[in-house]
């Protein structure tokens, strides 16, 4: 982008140039002409010819120029044309004896006089107006595009370089096969077309940000060997009115001449938005982008071998004429990788790595529920840094670990002081959660307790996660007594609470009022569900929740889920009185070291038999 705004820059400066060139000559002319008289009366000429002043004439074509005998000034002054110089001066009453001492020259009329008269009167204009036509045009593209608006900035990725490969993708088993079968067909279509088959157009890419949908694109090309064209649906929508249809335009006529290969066109919600929808309002140039889009796409011959994927995660506001039979008819989910996916991700990205012997790759994968692809990428190169710095030659399981938690909370915040008061409180509330979760059933084991704080969380318990395990009414209602504690430990300690668990709660009503109002849960109100929850359910994110029940009901559920919040608690306050010993244990321990794994705290609970609670 840095070129053509420089080559602006040069065309400035010429025209500059030429301009203070052209000024500065008219200013000199002028100046010169001290001794330059325009005579416009020919009547003088005849009174200076008749006293003998003049010593010659010049003539050329209509111009006179005249030279005086005691002076150096030299006149000029201009015949009628079409009258010849005799007749002209017998016209002044100048006879050919007064004529005679008057040396008399002629020469042919330049050329370049007229050119003079002719550039001296237009190029001005011309190189003021093209200033003017430059300066408009610098202001209308934004400062880069005087040159080539209009045209896409797909990047091309050609075929003799594709790189990614289905391998580079881990965990996404059933998109793959899908896939597959788009590869076959940009490697075989005559075999697809035989058999009369419709070939696919448009495949939509769906899923969170950073669960590989352009690495996934980009191995398709990578595996069928063909060119890769990609743009980005914002891109589209930047320029000014018009752009983003002849954009489109643009990219697929690049498309066809370089077929068989594939169109990727990422973030495509950016202007395949429900048209005429009230979010964000109309918008002119996205319509008309998208209906270019539409055009091209429907205008495919059925010969042409391109292939377009489009990726978006919020497939829910694309217009409906985009998910037609004939478009973008396919949806391949990229899901926010399981256990295994992961474990497969962290192999791709710990290849050429290297790893020390304690690195279990399994375990990562159980400590890090809800990251995808990109995270775990990120999470690798913290551990890499971290082990740089502290002058590691290998990247050890503690790296690793402290990866994780930077990624999901932040930065440690060491440099925080705690007063000792504070520090003990949040070494009890924290030992609360984990003596709970100890001693319940269906809880996944503790992987570290700390008090060192991080992010927002002033300490806290790291949960081996067990993903499949089923979320049954036993382990949601462990989960409770598990969230509540450590505000439970306080209450037995300390006979009173902080504001430190706060947060605690909220994650408890959460988890109750789900529980109770959708996943009927409820000994009160039994199977029915209620609020019609818009979810998209493999975003995991609640839009808006509509309340489909009567008051009533309302106060129904309230009253379901404090029995559910009260029993939890109920429960974890008896844990934490029966296992006393073990909760003071561990509180200490946690103020000397700030920190206890997962070896050393089992070590801490299995010291005396431990007694299950009552579940
Ligand atoms: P999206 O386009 O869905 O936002 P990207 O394809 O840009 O995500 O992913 C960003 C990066 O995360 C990739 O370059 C890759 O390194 C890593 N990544 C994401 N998903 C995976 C996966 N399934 N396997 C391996 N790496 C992945
Ligand atoms: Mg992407
Ligand atoms: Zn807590």
């Amino acid at each position: 982008m840095g070129s053509p705004s420089f080559r602006n820059g040069l065309v400035y400066l010429i025209l500059l140039a030429m301009l203070g060139a052209f000024l500065f000559s008219s200013v000199t002319r002028n100046s010169e002409s001290v001794n330059e008289v325009q005579i416009k009366d020919l009547n003088v000429i005849a009174t200076q010819i008749n006293d003998g002043d003049i010593a010659s004439i010049k003539v050329q074509g209509d111009e006179l120029e005249i030279h005086y005998r005691h002076s150096d000034r030299i006149g000029f002054a201009r015949k009628e044309s079409g009258v010849s110089l005799t007749d002209t001066f017998t016209r002044l009453g100048i006879t050919a004896d007064e004529l005679r001492d008057v040396e008399i020259t002629f020469s042919p009329p330049s050329r370049w006089e007229n050119w003079g008269i002719i550039l001296g009167t237009i190029l001005p204009i011309v190189l003021i107006g093209a200033f003017f036509f430059f300066v408009m045009r610098q202001a209308q593209g934004a400062g880069n595009q005087a040159f080539s608006f209009g045209k896409s900035r797909a990047r091309v990725i050609t075929s003799d370089k594709p790189t990614v490969t289905f391998d580079d993708v881990a965990g996404a088993e059933e998109a793959k096969e899908e896939l597959e079968e788009v590869v076959e067909f940009l490697q075989e279509p005559e075999k697809f077309a035989s058999l009369g088959a419709r070939i696919p157009k448009g495949v939509l890419m769906v899923g969170q940000p950073g669960t590989g949908k352009t690495l996934m694109a980009k191995a398709v090309a990578g595996e069928a060997g063909v060119p890769f064209f990609s743009i980005s649906g914002s891109e589209f929508v930047e320029m000014f009115v018009g752009v983003g249809a002849s954009r489109v335009r643009d990219l697929f006529g690049q498309a066809k001449s370089n077929s068989p290969c594939i169109i990727f066109i990422d973030e495509i919600d950016a202007v395949g938005r429900h048209r005429g929808a009230g979010l964000g309002g109309s918008h002119d140039e996205r319509e008309q982008t998208l209906n270019q889009i539409l055009v091209e796409m429907d205008g495919f011959d059925t010969d042409t071998n391109i292939i377009i994927i489009a990726a978006t995660n919020r497939p829910d506001i694309l217009d409906p004429a985009l998910l037609r039979p004939g478009r973008f008819d396919r949806q391949v989910v990229m899901d926010r990788p399981d256990v295994r996916g992961r474990e497969a991700i962290f192999n791709v990205h710990v290849r050429g790595k290297p790893l020390a012997d304690d690195v279990n790759l399994a375990t990562l994968a159980r400590l890090t529920p809800g990251f995808v692809g990109a995270d775990i990428e990120n999470l690798i190169n913290e551990a890499a840094i971290l082990a740089a710095r502290r002058n590691k030659r290998l990247i050890g399981m503690s790296e690793l670990q402290e990866a994780i938690e930077r990624v999901q909370m932040g930065p440690e915040r060491r440099s925080r002081l705690m007063s000792p008061a504070e520090k003990k409180l949040t070494a009890y509330h924290e030992a609360g959660h984990a003596v709970v979760s100890y001693f319940l059933q269906h809880t996944d084991p503790v992987q570290k307790v700390t008090i060192v704080p991080r992010g927002m969380a002033g300490g806290y318990v790291m949960p081996l996660f067990d993903e499949e395990a089923v979320n049954s009414r036993n382990r949601l209602r462990d989960q409770l007594a598990f969230f509540l504690g450590g505000r439970s430990a306080e209450e037995v300690v300390f006979g009173t609470v902080t504001t430190g668990a706060s947060n605690d709660m909220e994650q408890a009503t959460n988890l109750a009022r789900t529980m109770v109002a959708s996943l009927g849960m409820s000994d009160g109100l039994g199977l029915l569900t209620f609020g019609q929850r818009d979810e998209l359910i493999f975003l995991g994110r609640e839009i808006s929740e509509q309340h489909n029940y009567s008051e009533d009901i309302a106060e129904q559920i309230d009253n379901e889920v404090r029995k559910l919040i009260t029993e939890a608690h109920e429960r974890a306050r008896q844990i934490l009185t029966r296992q006393r010993e073990k909760l003071e244990e561990l509180a200490k321990r946690l103020q000397e070291d700030e920190t206890v794994d997962a070896v050393e705290f089992k070590a801490l609970m299995v010291d005396t038999a431990p007694a299950t609670a009552a579940s």
